[in-house]
């Protein structure tokens, strides 16, 4: 996506980013601290996500709070504490991006161990959206909110071997789609983002063979999801954007 986002595209706005401890998580939490936002970091582990909201400062961003909440085990009554948390220090949240996610097995059907498939399924999309269910209050606070889920090519078109995974995708396209249409009038668009085969550990243990050189950096997809946040989107809801447009989905480089 070629799209040249002002310096200050997100001044004022409040981002809370999920996985943001690594991956694409934490180059978008870093990203949008760089272009003004105020990020919020959300993960499960507390070390990696002080090390983010350390590294942010470093560079001059605002002042970062970070939370953690396990998605795999997390109940709506954590989610719930966990946005009153963050309401107790921020008046609104402008942003959220669901960027956390599983993988499980890249196995046959016949193979996907049940614990495992309900571990994706967990993650991927019952956590998801009982911390959206939380998190929506704090939303509709703000005039202009943007809701992003993290997809993936095979979230629209099932492939042999991505089981639970590809399901979880596909359930996260759902969720967006209900959304959108529930908060079409209220100042709250909600999209969809594939970020396409993108260098990170997620990827690695997915193409192990791959060479990760060959394929775009976290940094390289920045584009779409600044876009996505800032203003430049305020029309575009119910929608699922390609960060790499053209790229050929399911094939190692
Ligand atoms: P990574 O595995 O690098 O990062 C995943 C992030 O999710 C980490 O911050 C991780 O935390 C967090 N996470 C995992 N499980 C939990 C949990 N139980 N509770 C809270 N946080 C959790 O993955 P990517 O950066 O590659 O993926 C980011 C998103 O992009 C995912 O939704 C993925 O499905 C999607 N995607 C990625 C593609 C790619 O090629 N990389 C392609 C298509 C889609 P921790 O640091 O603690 O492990």
């Amino acid at each position: 996506m070629h799209y040249q986002p002002k310096p200050d595209l997100l001044q004022n706005r409040i981002i809370l980013v999920t996985g943001a401890s690594d991956g694409i998580g934490r180059e978008a939490a870093i990203t949008y601290a760089r272009y003004s936002a105020s990020v919020v970091l959300l993960g499960r582990n507390e070390e990696k996500l002080r090390a983010v909201a350390q590294e942010i400062e470093n560079q001059g961003g605002l002042p970062v709070r970070w939370f953690t909440l396990d998605l795999l085990t997390c109940t709506p009554e954590e989610c719930q504490q966990v946005a009153q948390q963050i309401s107790m220090h921020y008046p609104r949240l402008d942003g959220v991006l669901h960027n956390a996610g599983l993988l499980g097995e890249v196995v046959p059907m016949s193979e996907q161990k049940p614990d495992i498939w309900q571990q994706v399924m967990q993650v991927n999309v019952n956590g998801t959206f009982m911390l959206t269910q939380a998190l929506l209050p704090l939303l509709l606070q703000s005039e202009a909110g943007s809701l992003v889920f993290t997809s993936s090519s095979v979230g629209r078109q099932g492939r042999a071997n991505w089981g639970a995974y590809s399901v979880s995708k596909f359930a996260t396209e759902g969720m967006m789609q209900v959304l959108a249409e529930e908060y079409q009038s209220r100042h709250l668009r909600v999209n969809c983002i594939n970020p396409g085969g993108t260098r990170t550990g997620m990827r690695a243990s997915a193409f192990p063979t791959e060479d990760p050189l060959k394929l775009k950096t976290p940094a390289d997809i920045m584009p779409l999801y600044l876009w996505l946040m800032g203003d430049d989107s305020r029309r575009k809801t119910g929608m699922t954007f390609d960060a790499q447009p053209g790229r050929k989905p399911g094939i190692a480089q």
